[in-house]
């Protein structure tokens, strides 16, 4: 099946989807994305990914390229065009196409928007999920603002290649405190040894990640206690259970940290059923 994607107006074949080399999302980073997950051809958790875009966009003082309704528009034609079902829609946002010159360009220069889309194979993720996955940890080197989503990579990148290098799925970044910051692409979650759930708390330099927020409705839904409080390595690797959270990992359970193993090994009964909760939810609301 061809893919499309949209680039400044024009859904173009995938494989001639071109933007301008003088970008300044190529040159400088200079631009921010979001991604939703695609349920049936739904967006998961669609109105928290599009407050974190346009909150990211107004941080960094770019235009909005389009407004809400027009966007979510072209999400939603990415989507079908592509003929996704299940998969991942993937929106960037660029400050636009200058003379390379580090200032904001003067004048009116309309913010570069792409927007692409694929299908996932949801079995294959959920065998994984069951099976649990390998972390391990890495120094944050990052700038100090990761509440933006910023397509500035580059240090999740190098965490993530250095994961994949020692078979595992996912780096935690830890900071010079020596506590877990967050993943390279997932949020980062411990249930500690006295059962609390723990995750970084906001004032910290993270993202805040949509499914974290959602994952937290539901530990107070469920009654459980949540302890937004930092974390080490060390209690990590002492926890009774570990997880992450992403909107293309979901809620996926960990069961090592720098090859010490987690609980019994397996998957924990708080992750999965956290899992199953979210999947549910994030199906029935996709919009
Ligand atoms: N942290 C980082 C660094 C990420 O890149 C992501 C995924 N975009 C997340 C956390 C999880 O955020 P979300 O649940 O909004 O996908």
């Amino acid at each position: 099946m061809s893919r499309v994607a949209y680039v400044n107006g024009v859904y173009a074949p995938h494989g001639e989807a071109v933007i301008h080399v003088e970008d300044r999302g190529f040159q400088f980073a200079d631009g921010v994305y979001e991604v939703w997950s695609v349920f049936d051809g739904r967006l998961a958790d669609f109105d928290g990914h599009m407050d974190r875009l346009f909150r990211s966009l107004d941080e960094l003082k770019i235009a909005h390229p389009m407004g809400r309704g027009a966007l979510a528009a072209v999400l939603r034609e990415t989507v079908r065009r592509n003929r996704v079902r299940n998969g991942i829609v993937y929106l960037q946002v660029t400050r636009g196409t200058a003379r390379r010159d580090h200032p904001f360009p003067s004048g009116d220069v309309a913010p570069s928007v792409v927007v692409t889309a694929r299908s996932m194979n949801r079995t294959a993720m959920e065998a994984g999920a069951r099976k649990g996955v390998a972390v391990i940890t890495q120094p944050d080197i990052r700038w100090g603002r990761c509440d933006i989503k910023s397509v500035g990579l580059l240090a999740n990148v190098l965490a993530k290649q250095a994961a994949k290098e020692r078979g595992a799925y996912e780096a935690w970044m830890v900071d010079e405190m020596g506590l877990v910051t967050e993943g390279s692409s997932t949020n980062a979650w411990i249930v500690d040894k006295d059962g609390k759930l723990r995750t970084r708390d906001t004032q910290a330099n993270i993202l805040r990640g949509i499914t974290r927020a959602a994952v937290m409705t539901l530990i107070a839904e469920q009654g459980l206690e949540l302890d937004e409080r930092p974390f080490s390595v060390e209690e990590a690797k002492q926890a009774r259970e570990a997880f992450i959270t992403s909107a293309s990992a979901y809620v996926t359970p960990v069961v090592s940290i720098d090859g010490a193993t987690i609980g019994d090994g397996k998957p924990g009964p708080i992750a999965l059923r956290l899992r199953e909760l979210y999947l549910e939810k994030a199906r029935d609301e996709a919009a």
